[in-house]
């Protein structure tokens, strides 16, 4: 893994060689610091000025694919030249066009079921936070007590054991939360690469930023077509071929594509 300024005068006519740059960003933890709960994060004023005026250049197509609904990550990014891939890329928009991944739909009741199964204990644990998200389901024990992060753990792993055996489910584990995710074959990686597809340019140079466990997916996707791989934090096990040092950073690495133009 390489940090990606001390590469960048290598890297720089290599993006501006290219016809179109398909830019993917995370939202947290990759556009904004992580913070206690998953309401607080906002995206910083001079960073949207950025996302808006490289998006309006004809050479690129921008756009945000979180873990976040659809509807919370459109709201909470708010630029309308932008696309959104939200629930970790089974729900994009584009252009007024909404696309939803159909093995997934079916998944909904089992994570509503799993989700009042779990209310009824969270009162126990108090910090945790439940986000039912149609699609997917997370559990933030950030705020937990330390010590009874074990407890909330078995429990969750107990409701949620019928449904991964039976193959229902599938859990990974991010920053300080667990995901529950429909057992398809579709995730951050495939969303971004149907992307590029979609664009059909030749020329296509595709770029993601991202900072966890689930963008891994899209690093190892990019590696295979023609793109850069950046993840926020240098991590010795990622995939991801440069790295920022911080969520400032991509703000940094931002300012230098806006002057790709
Ligand atoms: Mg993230």
């Amino acid at each position: 893994m390489q940090y990606i300024f001390d590469y960048w005068p290598g890297l720089k006519p290599r993006l501006q060689a290219a016809k179109r740059i398909l830019l993917c960003l995370d939202f947290d933890g990759t556009l904004t610091p992580i913070k206690p709960t998953p309401h607080e994060p906002k995206l910083e004023r001079d960073i949207k000025l950025l996302l808006r005026r490289i998006s309006q250049d004809k050479s690129f197509v921008v756009g945000i694919v979180s873990g976040r609904t659809l509807k919370d990550i459109k709201n909470r990014v708010d630029i309308k030249s932008l696309f959104f891939a939200g629930n970790h890329g089974l729900e994009i928009f584009y252009k007024n066009k909404k696309f939803i991944y159909p093995a997934a739909k079916k998944y909904v009741p089992i994570f509503k079921r799993i989700s009042l199964s779990l209310k009824k204990h969270l009162k126990l644990f108090p910090g945790a936070i439940l986000e039912d998200k149609g699609f997917s389901l997370s559990l933030h024990y950030r705020l937990v007590k330390k010590e009874e992060v074990h407890a909330l753990k078995k429990i969750f792993l107990k409701i949620i054991e019928p449904y991964l055996a039976r193959q229902k489910i599938k859990l990974t584990y991010g920053k300080k939360v667990w995901e529950l995710k429909p057992p398809v074959e579709w995730d951050k990686g495939k969303a971004v690469v149907k992307l590029a597809e979609k664009f059909k340019a030749k020329d296509l140079f595709t770029l993601y930023i991202g900072d966890d466990v689930t963008d891994e997916d899209a690093f190892r996707a990019v590696n295979r077509i023609k793109g850069m791989s950046i993840r926020v934090g240098q991590k010795r096990a990622s995939a991801a071929q440069y790295y920022l040092k911080s969520a400032q950073e991509t703000k940094r690495l931002l300012e230098k594509i806006d002057e790709l133009k």
